[in-house]
């Protein structure tokens, strides 16, 4: 691909982005920046998703004006980030991000001193060089996320080929994909985001580098590859982009632990019970329910935790086992991808709660149901159990326990005389029958 300096304009009539599609606040900001005496345009997903008639996620805008002086004109701004510095101007729930044209990454050595300082692999480290719009184009990772919309001119300005690649469906890295993957490894997760997303195709040069260059990833940091991560797994296509990061060699530097159990397995029911969870995750998205990142993670790693806790439970109750299991596989997991607290707290919930659904003596399963965390574990049950776990027997006796009136809640329970009946560890694969006789209901 040529460097050109000179843009392709496509001016408003050729093109189908329109004011009345672009948030108010988005332009708000671009009118006062103007105002100032800055240049302001859209760019980035907001322009792509546009182009593709599709609505934004958010509304990117790049400017000449500098972070400080962004950060004086709004009163609602937020300088943000060291290796990338941001202002974030906040309106209620919205935030419109605004980034000072950058220039180019220079690999070669006048980097440091221009202020890019990139590691021994040529990985960028800091990225504070400010430049001229069309720096800013050749610096940004794909042709599709590099179009301008300009709100002086209500033009589109493509400098890399952009809109060609748009129209042919292509995800194509600007410059030369090995150089560009080293500066920034996490482009090869986003070139699978933007692929499972979107429904385009990586170019074939753009494609080629990823299997041999997947390693890179893990010299970035846990707490940006956990931001990754969600977006690749919360944003309503899980199911393609799992599929596409473990055929492009990708999943296996993320969750190493999960590939390894996927491999022994394949097939089998841990890729059922992680396909089930990110498909239900997609569909829970789609209708705009919330998801968690704790119930993605309590699937993600479960195979891991389950066949860890099969090799303790001969020494210690499955409970013990399951926790110690999970104490080893997250504490090898944070090596990969962060985990905050708040996250990781609940994700065990779920995972110790699983051998409590078994305890259906006395008053036990009583006590269970009113905890906090019942609705989630009992979800993850679920998905066990239609994954093909020899837990179906149970998850029909808490679906049916769980929709009785509180007052015929007691009938169901075991007594404390009859242990055998309530605890047996193996449970018949079908036809399971509850205590009442009647076999029990699914829905
Ligand atoms: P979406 O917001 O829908 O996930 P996006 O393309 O807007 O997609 P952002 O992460 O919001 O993605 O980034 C905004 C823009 O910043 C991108 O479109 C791209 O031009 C640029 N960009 C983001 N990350 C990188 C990167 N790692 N390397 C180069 N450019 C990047
Ligand atoms: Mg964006």
């Amino acid at each position: 691909m040529d460097q050109t300096l000179t843009p392709t304009v496509i001016p408003r009539a050729e093109h189908c982005i329109s004011r009345s599609k672009i948030s108010p606040n988005a332009l708000k900001v671009m009118y006062r920046l103007r105002a100032a005496g800055f240049r302001a345009c859209l760019v980035g997903g907001g322009v792509r998703d546009l182009l593709l008639g599709r609505e934004p996620k958010d509304f990117d805008i790049g400017t000449d004006a500098h972070p400080e002086e962004v950060y004086r004109l709004f009163r609602n701004c937020r300088l943000i980030g060291r290796r990338f510095r941001l202002a974030h101007v906040q309106f209620g729930d919205e935030i419109i991000e605004v980034a000072t044209f950058r220039a180019q990454t220079p690999d070669d050595e006048e980097s440091e001193a221009r202020g890019v300082l990139t590691d021994d692999e040529g990985r960028i480290l800091r990225d504070n060089v400010y430049g001229t719009i069309e720096d800013d184009a050749f610096r940004r990772d794909f042709t599709i996320n590099a179009l301008y919309y300009d709100v002086e001119t209500f033009a589109v300005l493509d400098y890399v080929g952009g809109m060609a690649d748009l129209e042919a469906g292509v995800i194509r890295l600007i410059g030369d994909p090995e150089q560009r993957y080293r500066e920034d490894p996490v482009r090869m997760l986003r070139a699978i985001r933007f692929a499972a997303k979107l429904g385009l195709r990586i170019h074939a040069e753009t494609e080629a580098p990823i299997h041999a260059f997947g390693h890179l990833l893990r010299d970035i940091s846990p707490a940006r590859l956990f931001d990754e991560v969600l977006k690749l797994f919360l944003a309503g296509h899980a199911v393609q982009t799992f599929e596409l990061l473990r055929l492009h060699g990708l999943f296996r530097h993320l969750f190493p632990a999960t590939e390894r159990c996927l491999r022994r397995e394949s097939g089998g029911f841990p890729r059922t019970l992680l396909t089930r969870a990110l498909d239900s995750t997609d569909r829970r998205i789609a209708v705009d329910k919330p998801v968690t990142p704790a119930f993605l993670y309590a699937a993600l790693l479960w195979e891991p935790v389950r066949a860890r806790a099969a090799c303790l439970v001969g020494a210690s109750s499955e409970s013990d086992a399951i926790q110690q299991a999970a104490d080893e596989v997250i504490a090898a997991q944070l090596r990969h991808t962060a985990l905050p607290r708040r996250f990781s707290l609940p994700m065990r919930e779920i995972w110790a709660l699983q051998p409590r659904f078994e305890e259906r003596i006395g008053k036990r399963p009583l006590r269970l149901l009113n905890h906090p965390r019942l609705r989630a574990a009992y979800d993850f049950l679920l998905l066990r159990a239609e994954a093909g776990e020899d837990v179906q027997e149970i998850a029909q006796w808490w679906t049916r326990f769980i929709a009785l009136e509180e007052g015929d809640r007691e009938v169901e329970l075991v007594p404390e005389a009859a242990p055998k009946d309530g605890k047996r560890r193996r449970r018949p694969r079908r036809g399971g029958k509850g205590r009442s006789g009647t076999a029990a209901p699914q829905d």
